[in-house]
């Protein structure tokens, strides 16, 4: 029977438990046997109970919970060669030669490399007696299937990552609450959301809230933000709103790639129109909770769709990811959507915006 593993890795993420629980179910649906790599990579490289087979009433009740209940971890090890060699022997132990990987594009990056050095981990392995050859004969490739699990929705290739519209739907909620106090007392609110180098979190929020003002790092304000967002604001105010919400992505930043903070944006509010102003940064609330409708069934049809892949994929095949392009479930080349997410953060550093914007967009 052949033997497919499962792991999430990096920041958790809403929906991750429904793509564990759909791998793990796809996989016996499809007469496989499955085995969850638990702590992410930490979890490979240390092996022995970290990775433990999994059968169809240990992920019942997963497809609702936040967070991810077979862990994750950010591990230093497996980013170089002797923590990956472990990684291998540790699968070669277990039989397992597919992995399913629901995570960033870090994570995605790492999984990729040890694909790639597969076939000399073996051979290092068995040369230095480890492993027998009989023991790697049947694993002579290794395959991997990407998940994308972020709430940034910072992966390009993809419409939506698994845990972006949970995060999102909890960004609104958070902001609702807000909405009542500032509005009672006519007050204004900076509301600092996450998000890392994208602003995709920032941008829906303010479109879902309609907030006053926002802040993201794909497209700094000109270089006169302080008048035009006090101007905005103050001309709102004039036509009788009561309360002001700015919105500042965590990554957000001018054109000079100096940082935007919460605290600058209310000492402007405080200081040039005397408003009442406070910060809330909502922090880990942002990824707690149950997984939305959406992210539920992101996730499933994902992790389907992954276990599918991995029964298809040959040694000539890339690694691939799997993406949701307009409301179709479908799989990428993981390195190209890795390189085009990567493509966005350096044009950013060398402040070609328009370009960021561009790449943004023709995701
Ligand atoms: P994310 O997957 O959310 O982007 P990280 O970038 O922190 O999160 O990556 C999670 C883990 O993936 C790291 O702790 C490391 O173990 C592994 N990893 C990330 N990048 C690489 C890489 N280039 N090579 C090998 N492993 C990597």
């Amino acid at each position: 029977k052949r033997r497919i593993g499962v792991m999430t890795s990096g920041g958790d993420a809403p929906g991750m438990n429904g793509a564990v629980r759909a791998v793990v179910r796809m996989s016996i649906a499809r007469g496989c046997e499955s085995y969850a790599i638990c702590e992410g990579y930490e979890g490979l490289v240390k092996g022995g109970d970290l990775i433990k087979q999994m059968f169809w009433e240990d992920v019942r009740g997963w497809i609702s919970e936040g967070g991810t209940l077979i862990g994750t971890a950010r591990c230093a090890e497996f980013r170089e060669r002797p923590g990956r060699l472990k990684g291998a022997k540790n699968l070669i132990l277990k039989g397992i030669d597919a992995l399913i990987i629901c995570g960033g594009d870090g994570s995605l990056t790492g999984a990729d490399i040890f694909r790639t050095e597969w076939p000399g981990l073996l051979k290092e392995l068995v040369d230095t007696g480890e492993l027998t050859a009989e023991q790697i004969e049947s694993h002579k490739h290794l395959n991997i299937v990407g998940l994308v699990g972020s709430i940034d929705n910072d992966m390009s290739m993809t419409d939506a990552t698994i845990g972006a519209y949970s995060s999102l739907t909890r960004i609104c909620q958070a902001v609702d609450f807000i909405d009542s106090t500032a509005f009672s007392h006519s007050r204004a609110f900076v509301i600092e959301v996450m998000g890392r180098h994208c602003g995709w979190l920032a941008l829906m929020a303010s479109i879902s809230t309609g907030a006053d003002f926002v802040f993201i790092p794909e497209k700094p304000p000109s270089e006169g933000w302080h008048d035009e967002m006090c101007e905005i604001v103050a001309e709102h105010r004039r036509l009788g709103k009561r309360k002001t919400i700015v919105i500042v992505a965590e990554g957000a930043i001018d054109r000079e790639l100096n940082k935007i903070t919460p605290g600058m944006v209310k000492d402007l509010l405080a200081n040039r129109l005397g408003l009442d102003t406070r910060i809330t940064t909502l922090g880990h609330v942002q990824r707690g909770g149950s997984a939305c409708a959406y992210d539920r069934m992101l996730s499933t049809l994902q992790g389907v769709k992954a276990v599918e892949a991995v029964l298809a994929a040959t040694p000539e095949t890339p690694s691939y990811v799997i993406s949701i392009i307009e409301n179709k479930i479908t799989k990428k080349p993981l390195m190209e959507a890795v390189k085009l997410t990567q493509a966005v953060a350096t044009a950013i550093a060398a402040k070609d915006f328009d370009k960021a914007i561009s790449l943004r967009d023709a995701e």
